[in-house]
């Protein structure tokens, strides 16, 4: 039959065996070694009771235990809910109790969490593992949840029937190995959205999906050679950006993966001079932050052959000087975790525009549909971006009415307005839900931020519509001031002016110490909005 992702992985375990799979803070473990491991893991897991279709929960940050883990539990067939260990109990018991995971893949240092979770969820089974699993001297710093104060509680798991120690399952002998057949359309994954919106929804991607997803990269990266590049991997791993453009394409291809456990602009700086990757995907906040620190000068980023910059807009002028300082290229793309997540991006080694969030991808259809009329629009035009591809989810998990909004002959409606060009170049206007409407009049809050940006005293701006008794809503604006400046709100007023339409103009600012943002980094609007609400 076609390919899955268990397929190709063993495919390339066979062809690259020896070759480092994963580098981490150190370590390496070879494509052989995390066969072996994945096999080790999957027949416990079987013994324990993992069965196709079973959802299996896996809370961790980046670490060989994720893609370990992630292998073990697709090679039965059974699906991978990936959360972020950084979620809070009522976030995690929401993504447990939605999913109906019964086993949970953990870390020690989040083991209480875990442990409460079998109260309130379906979850019976906790699979802990430690950082010192693969590293006998972690690197405190680097590690978010290494803190004295959880440390000591991390003595005191005892393992039983239901608690299992990923150090001792490693070590059990396997008796035979469990071999089920996986389909390309098995469910592989249910990706919950990053929840910028809204509450997060969990997105049914299939083997074919990510398997489609990471063929287009491919395709992309022509330039790339299997079996002979280094992706790193600061995008985190439970996000479907980070799962797919770094570990199914390193799994896939032959790459190795140089994963870091936490976005530390240092040690990013540190290992891509000592590590030498050629492959970087990231976020504009990631590479802003790299830009942007003062020893950026003492290290050697020359290995850097390609970026993809997704998740939210890129400053055309980090994009400049990232490519300057590195040699290599780095473009815009585009993407949603409804289609695993990339539909769109520039071309690394072709024609880019400035702004623009590149073509579709191959395989790829993109439309711009009318909100008023439900019809495509012709080039120019702002309406919203529709997408079809084998990248394409197969629904949210449980929940039709939401899939019968967004799914509609085999068309993902994406919930973003856009535009494309004459040379079909899609730009990115802004999201349905986030347009303000004043007055009859249409304002896209990226309009004003980017005015807002273009201060030289803003380091950050949002901007939101507040309730108006009389235009019906009206612009509010939060705004970071760079340190150590002041700045009036007259002041910003008076700038505003000279570049939007008086309607379009902030009515309100409020300035804060900082955002609320997502795990990769995308400002969180919602809670912005909802803050306002209770007021
Ligand atoms: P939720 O769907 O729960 O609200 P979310 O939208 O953050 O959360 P993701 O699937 O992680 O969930 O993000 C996809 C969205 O990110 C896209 O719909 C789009 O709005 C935005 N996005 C992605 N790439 C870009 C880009 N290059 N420029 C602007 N926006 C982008």
């Amino acid at each position: 039959g076609e390919a899955t992702l268990v397929s190709l992985f063993q495919k390339a375990a066979k062809e690259f065996q020896g070759n480092p799979a994963i580098h981490f803070l150190g370590k390496t473990l070879s494509f052989t070694e995390l066969a072996a491991q994945t096999d080790q893991l999957s027949c416990y897991f079987y013994e324990i009771g993992v069965r196709k279709g079973d959802r299996v929960a896996i809370m961790l940050p980046n670490c060989p235990q994720t893609v370990i883990a992630f292998n073990a539990v697709l090679q039965l067939g059974a699906v991978v809910v990936l959360i972020n260990p950084l979620y809070t109990e009522r976030e995690l018991s929401y993504q447990l109790q939605d999913s109906g995971a019964r086993f949970l893949i953990t870390l020690d240092l989040l083991y209480s969490k875990g442990f409460r979770m079998k109260a309130l969820t379906k979850v019976e089974h906790l699979i802990v593992t430690s950082i010192k699993d693969y590293l006998p001297f972690p690197k405190n710093l680097l590690y978010p949840y290494l803190q004295k104060k959880t440390q000591k509680t991390v003595q005191h798991i005892k393992e039983d029937s239901n608690t299992h120690k990923w150090s001792t399952i490693l070590k059990t002998k396997i008796a035979n190995l469990v071999k089920e057949e996986v389909y390309s359309d098995d469910l592989a994954l249910l990706q919950y959205t990053g929840g910028t919106t809204g509450f997060p929804k969990g997105v049914m991607l299939t083997h074919q999906n990510l398997v489609a997803n990471t063929k287009m990269c491919t395709t992309w990266l022509y330039k790339c050679e299997r079996g002979n590049e280094r992706i790193l991997g600061v995008l985190p791993l439970f996000h479907v950006y980070g799962l797919t453009t770094v570990l199914v394409l390193s799994l896939l291809e032959g790459y190795e993966m140089v994963l870091l456990p936490k976005f530390e602009i240092k040690e990013v700086l540190k290992t891509i001079d000592k590590r030498k990757p050629t492959l970087f995907p990231g976020a504009p906040t990631i590479y802003v932050g790299l830009l942007n620190d003062a020893s950026l000068p003492e290290y050697d980023l020359s290995s850097i052959k390609a970026c993809i910059s997704g998740s939210s807009p890129l400053p055309a002028y980090v994009q400049e000087k990232f490519e300057d300082l590195t040699g290599g290229k780095l473009v815009e793309g585009y993407g949603l975790t409804e289609s695993s997540p990339v539909t769109h991006a520039n071309f690394l080694w072709g024609k880019r525009k400035q702004g623009s969030v590149g073509v579709p991808w191959p395989n790829t259809d993109a439309k711009i549909v009318s909100l008023e009329t439900g019809e495509s629009l012709p080039c120019g035009e702002i309406g919203e971006i529709a997408v079809k591809g084998p990248q394409v989810m197969k629904g949210y998990w449980h929940q039709e009415e939401e899939t019968k909004q967004v799914l509609k002959d085999g068309w993902l409606f994406t919930g973003d307005l856009g535009y494309f060009d004459e040379d079909g170049y899609f730009y990115i206007v802004d999201r349905k839900k986030d347009m303000i409407i004043a007055s009859g009049y249409n304002i896209y809050p990226r309009e004003v931020e980017e005015v807002l940006y273009g201060y030289s005293k803003v380091k950050e701006a949002v901007v939101i519509g507040i309730p108006d008794l009389y235009r019906g809503e009206t612009v509010k604006a939060f705004v970071v001031l760079k340190d150590g400046v002041s700045c009036s709100e007259d002041e910003l007023d008076e700038y505003v002016r000279l570049s939007l339409a008086s309607y379009k103009v902030p009515k309100v600012y409020e300035f804060r110490k900082d955002l609320p943002k997502t795990a990769v980094g995308k400002i969180l609007r919602r809670v912005l909005i909802e803050e306002e609400r209770q007021e």
